[in-house]
C-alpha cells in the first residue's frame, strides 16, 4: 500500500516586531494590512496554484527560481515571489534602525560612494520606479550594486544575494504617506532599515 502524504503548505511566517513597532514611519495598520492581507493572500494563493503541481513542497526559494521566465508557472512565480520578497522586506526593517559598518560599509564606500550617496540613491531608485515593484540592495559576483525590479520580480531569482530591499508598491505607502513615494523611501531608508540583516546577508555573499 502506498501511503500519499500531502506536501507541506507554504506558511505566513509572523512579523519579527509588532504591528506598531515601526510607527510613525510606517503605521500599525499599513503593516496589519501589508502582512495580515497582501503578504497572506500571496501565501494563499501560492497554496493553491501549486496543488498537484512539481512545485508543491518544494522550498519557496527553489518555487522562485523553478517558475522564473517560465510562461506556464507565471501565476506560480508571481505569488512565490511575493510570498518571499514580502518575508525579506519585513526582515529588512528594524526598529532599531542603526548604520552600516565594518566590511559592509567599506563594500558600500567602494561600490556606491558611501552610506549617505547610498540612501540617497537607494530612495532616488525606489521613487523612480515606474509602477509597482521593488528596490533592493544586492552583492552580484562580489559587488554591490541597487537594482529596480517591476511586480514580483526579485533578484535573488537570478542567483544574486540581496542584503535589502524596500516594497514600492501602492499597498506599501498609501494610506501613511499616500501619493508621497519619495517620503515614504526617505524615511525608510534613514530611519528602520535593518543593517544588521544586510550585514548577515553580505557575510552570506563573501
Ligand atoms: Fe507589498
Amino acid at each position: 500500500m502506498v501511503l500519499m502524504t500531502k506536501p507541506k503548505p507554504f506558511e505566513l511566517a509572523p512579523l519579527p516586531y509588532d504591528e506598531g513597532a515601526l510607527a510613525p514611519v510606517i503605521s500599525s495598520k499599513t503593516m496589519c494590512l501589508h502582512h495580515g492581507k497582501h503578504h497572506k493572500a500571496y501565501v494563499d494563493q501560492l497554496n493553491k496554484l501549486v496543488e498537484g503541481t512539481e512545485f508543491a513542497g518544494m522550498e519557496l526559494q527553489d518555487v522562485v527560481r523553478g517558475s522564473f521566465k517560465k510562461t506556464k508557472a507565471e501565476a506560480i512565480f508571481n505569488n512565490a515571489a511575493q510570498a518571499w520578497n514580502h518575508t525579506f522586506f519585513w526582515s529588512c526593517l528594524t526598529p532599531r534602525g542603526a548604520k552600516p559598518n565594518g566590511p559592509l560599509l567599506h563594500a558600500l564606500e567602494r561600490d556606491l560612494g558611501g552610506y549617505d550617496e547610498f540612501t540617497e540613491a537607494f530612495a532616488k531608485q525606489g521613487a523612480a520606479q515606474f509602477g509597482s515593484g521593488w528596490v533592493w540592495l544586492v552583492a552580484d559576483h562580489g559587488r554591490l550594486a541597487i537594482e529596480r525590479t517591476h511586480d514580483a520580480v526579485t533578484p535573488m531569482a537570478e542567483g544574486k544575494i540581496c542584503l535589502l530591499a524596500i516594497d514600492v508598491w501602492e499597498h506599501a505607502y498609501y494610506l501613511d504617506y499616500q501619493n508621497r513615494r519619495p517620503d515614504f523611501l526617505k524615511a525608510v531608508t534613514e530611519k528602520v532599515l535593518n543593517w544588521d540583516f544586510a550585514t548577515e546577508n553580505f557575510e552570506r555573499s563573501a
